[in-house]
């Protein structure tokens, strides 16, 4: 369907000094990749990653921007700095910025659109907690989130975003979703962006699992059809685990 894709989300991990040696270890492994590459890091490190990523196939993300250009917005970061440094990607409401940055589906919508207009790649993220998906009303909320985000996208700049699908439960637990599981999410994403869009559109999307993806459960997860790469926390802070993933991304 869409392109395939696998990010690592590293989170507050990693030190400024390690990120140099680190990207180059997963560009060396990763050197022959049949799918995007894509290290996302704290803001300090992305200097330095995107310094060791020139001149491999490694793509270097952030993990959050501000949505206004410039201005008195102390401790945030704008989409022009990013570029300006030579970042591709961005994350944008990551499940953890939403609960503990209140982050909304509003400021997702903002920053998503100003990814858009300068030039950045949005790593969109959606998902349900455990209490909504026992409720019953996962492909609701999800609807809601993924609506609200694309509010005022044209079709040809939608193409362009990538969204991750991770259920909260599964982030960081150990808890991975089933592959039919997710891919039964990820399938009604695909139908929700048709509904929104056109089917063109919708199959120019990338649509990615996250959640305790691993070394262990991502060729089952990726084989599925909807499921075109990964958003990768834990594994991706290990060169080799990241490497397995990469390589199950056919
Ligand atoms: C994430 O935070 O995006 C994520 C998927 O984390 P983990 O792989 O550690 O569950």
């Amino acid at each position: 369907m869409g392109k395939y894709i696998i990010a690592g989300n590293w989170k507050m991990n990693k030190l400024p000094s390690e990120t140099y040696d680190f990207v180059k270890e997963v560009a060396a492994k990763n050197a022959s990749a049949s799918c995007e590459v894509v290290c996302c890091t704290p803001y300090v490190c992305l200097s330095e990653a995107v310094r060791a990523a020139k001149g491999t196939n490694v793509k270097i993300g952030a993990e959050n921007l501000h949505f206004e250009d410039k201005g008195a917005f102390t401790g945030e970061v704008s989409a022009d700095m990013l570029k300006d440094l030579g970042v591709e990607y961005v994350i944008i409401g990551h499940s953890e910025r939403r609960q503990y940055f209140a982050e909304t589906d509003e400021t997702v919508n903002l920053k998503t659109k100003k990814a858009l207009e300068k030039g950045l790649i949005p790593i969109v993220c959606v998902g349900e907690s455990l209490d909504e998906r026992e409720a019953g009303i996962t492909m609701d909320l999800i609807a809601i989130q993924v609506k609200k985000a694309f509010a005022g996208i044209s079709a040809a700049d939608a193409a362009k975003v990538v969204v991750a699908y991770e259920p909260i439960w599964a982030i960081g637990t150990g808890k991975t979703a089933t592959a039919d599981q997710a891919e039964e999410v990820c399938a009604g994403i695909r139908a929700i962006l048709a509904g929104l869009y056109d089917d063109a559109t919708a199959k120019a999307v990338t649509i990615q699992y996250g959640g305790s993806m691993n070394a262990a459960n991502a060729a089952e997860l990726l084989a599925k059809e909807n499921i075109d790469g990964g958003l990768i926390g834990g594994a991706s802070l290990k060169a080799d685990d990241f490497a397995v993933i990469v390589a199950a991304a056919k």
